[in-house]
């Protein structure tokens, strides 16, 4: 009884979770300007009730009894009993003042972020970063964490089991190869060539990247795609919500930007609808998530097969835009790599060097090492050692991105072990779908995203993601694979003459 009880509230727990995370989804889509304040009054009171209900007595004692005989419970109810276990233990040591103290001000850090972004005033938003890093820190001290298990508390949050240790190990090895490779690369007299791309109407692109990604297998009977500032997917796979941006001069990347977002998308609709809520229908970690996205943004749609087939329909959609330019052309600059101080804008090489500049940062200021005040230029100073290029302003360096101002510390390194994972995966579904490339050339995506269902999404959140990567790829986590399909995919494509 105690198990179905359990359940049940799992289940109510996660529908106020969900009308929360609509409610940050409406504030960065929808929200009046001068609403911000009530906006963040909402989102506190919600998230009090929330963080009251989950730790209520009653669940420890369903979750009490139910730990007495564990081999009364299935390997499934196992599942949910741990998850709910690690979630309520993490809930009860958080006073709620603390958690209404904090959501109020996530929400006023992201609109201090808005509007120091627009204005490049970093000291304008250098008070609300440091109240989130402190914050970060008080969190952390409920757990009786500090300095760098701070850190690891923080990334644990978003992938379960991982630490800035091995994390840190791992990007030492990717970036001994990358730093060489990103070189070999820009050295190449192969250019691609984004001028071309100019002058691309909103509404057409809107409705070429409807289809691309309904095509991928989206689902938007239970999902839509919005505009916001720095595109994002929230909800769940009953009602989930992917954002993008356009730009008339530069439409590859809100088109990129989708099909990333989609492969988050995917994941939520793929998870088991039937188990949401509880640790079966829930994401393994942001590291697994984002090896989702990344698989299907760069693996899948810069590949020569799905360009073989959505290039006619490109041409249909901006048939004056493209005129002048080659198939080529088109594929290089799906595929172009060159230094930009802006992660989002980053190609997929040099991407990985932008996560691992956020993460010697992000253990700076855990540590100690480094104050919020003088952030702006130990970034610039970092990005030239690392990226290879100094910003000429905050918009192109600490302001760059909107996670801090949500106090979501420890969640970069999560993009760069979803990279490794993606192409763990992606060696793996070919070895295991022998023709599948075939399938995108003629626009059928279908047997991939059945795979990825079924070893991934349908697993929920059994394991983790060294273990999730283990179970389906049959080796550890490495850098080996991305490595290895960076150099296939972008050392033929720029040693041309
Ligand atoms: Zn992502």
């Amino acid at each position: 009884m105690s198990y179905q009880k359990l359940v049940s509230e799992l289940k109510r727990l996660h529908y106020l979770n969900s009308a929360l995370d609509l409610l940050g989804w409406d504030e960065q889509v929808n929200l009046p300007k001068k609403s911000a304040a009530a906006r963040a009054s909402q989102s506190s009171a919600l998230s009090d009730l929330i963080h009251r209900e989950s730790i209520h007595p009653q669940v420890d004692d369903w979750l009490n009894a139910l730990e007495q005989d564990p081999n009364a419970l299935t390997t499934e109810q196992q599942c949910v009993v741990q998850e709910a276990r690690r979630n309520f233990d993490r809930a009860v040591k958080l006073p709620s003042a603390f958690v209404a103290r904090r959501a109020e001000h996530q929400s006023r850090a992201y609109h201090a972020w808005v509007e120091a972004r627009k204005n490049d005033d970093f000291v304008s938003f250098a008070p609300f970063l440091k109240t989130q890093l402190e914050l970060a820190r008080e969190e952390a001290g409920f757990f009786g964490l500090d300095g760098l298990q701070a850190y690891d508390y923080h990334i644990d949050n978003h992938d379960p089991g991982m630490t800035a240790s091995v994390i840190g190990t791992l990007f030492d090895s990717l970036k001994s190869e990358i730093v060489p490779l990103v070189k070999q690369i820009l050295s190449s007299a192969v250019k691609p060539n984004l001028s071309m791309f100019k002058g691309f109407p909103i509404a057409q692109q809107e409705a070429f990247l409807k289809r691309v990604t309904a095509s991928l297998g989206f689902d938007y009977d239970r999902g839509r795609l919005d505009v916001a500032v720095h595109p994002f997917c929230s909800g769940n796979g009953e009602d989930t919500r992917l954002t993008t941006r356009y730009f008339v001069d530069n439409p590859l990347d809100s088109l990129f930007s989708s099909i990333h977002e989609t492969g988050h998308g995917l994941y939520e609709q793929g998870l088991p609808l039937e188990h949401l809520g509880t640790g079966l229908g829930t994401a393994a970690g942001m590291g697994v998530h984002e090896s989702q996205s990344r698989i299907w943004e760069n693996q899948v749609a810069r590949s020569r097969s799905f360009w073989d087939y959505w290039e006619p329909f490109y041409r249909e959609a901006f048939p004056e835009q493209l005129s002048g330019v080659t198939s080529e052309q088109l594929y290089l600059a799906v595929n172009g790599v060159s230094l930009n101080p802006i992660r989002v804008d980053s190609d997929e090489v040099t991407y990985n060097l932008h996560i691992i500049l956020r993460f010697e940062l992000e253990k700076c200021l855990f540590s100690g090492e480094l104050d919020v005040v003088d952030l702006p230029a130990f970034w610039n100073e970092k990005a030239e050692k690392i990226i290879g290029l100094r910003p000429t302003s905050d918009v192109e360096g600490v302001l760059q991105d909107v996670h801090w101002s949500s106090g979501a510390f420890g969640y970069f390194p999560s993009y760069c072990l979803g990279n490794m994972l993606a192409a763990q995966l992606w060696y793996s579904a070919l070895d295991a779908l022998p023709g599948i490339e075939i399938d995108f050339s003629n626009g059928d995506f279908t047997r991939l995203l059945s795979w990825l269902r079924e070893k991934v999404h349908c697993e929920g959140k059994r394991c983790d993601l060294m273990n999730l990567t283990k179970k389906v790829t049959g080796k550890e986590l490495s850098s080996d694979s991305l490595i290895r399909y960076l150099k296939e995919r972008y050392l033929p494509l720029y040693q041309q003459t």
